[in-house]
């Protein structure tokens, strides 16, 4: 039995190499906000807080549950907080709270709160500037 091809009819799609010749990065790997991140004060500061010697476990948590994200995509390095990795696990949902702890914590009074520490954080660094801010 002989088969006809199947005619394209839109045109195969671009590919993620530029036009310089060089591939386009899946995604940016360190922004300032990222590099600002390491060594600063966990701002969640959930039960069992381990941010290690000198904050070293502690990094920028994009807080998806807000939504700006998607599959392959973090939210934007504003909608993000600092926080040891054991935080980060909890609000992830990697790691879990005992149950008579998780009745007890309210996460996003957490949240709310390592937002504006970590605002705080990042304006005395420099990393956010706000406009009309020296
Ligand atoms: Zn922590």
């Amino acid at each position: 039995m002989k088969r006809t091809p199947i005619a394209r009819k839109t045109p195969m799609k671009a590919t993620t190499i530029r036009a310089s010749g060089k591939r386009k990065a899946s995604r940016p790997k360190m922004t300032p906000a990222r590099v600002n991140a390491k060594g600063q004060p966990c701002t969640l500061q959930l039960p069992g807080c381990y941010p290690g010697p000198d904050n070293e476990q502690v990094q920028l948590c994009h807080l998806r549950m807000f939504g700006g994200g998607g599959t392959g995509l973090k939210p934007h390095d504003a909608e993000a907080i600092f926080g040891c990795t054991h935080c980060h696990d909890l609000i992830d949902g990697r790691r879990h709270l005992i149950p008579e702890l998780r009745e007890q914590v309210s996460f996003f009074e957490h949240i709310a709160w390592a937002l504006i520490r970590t605002g705080r954080l990042q304006r005395e660094a420099g990393v956010s500037i706000w406009k009309g801010e020296k």
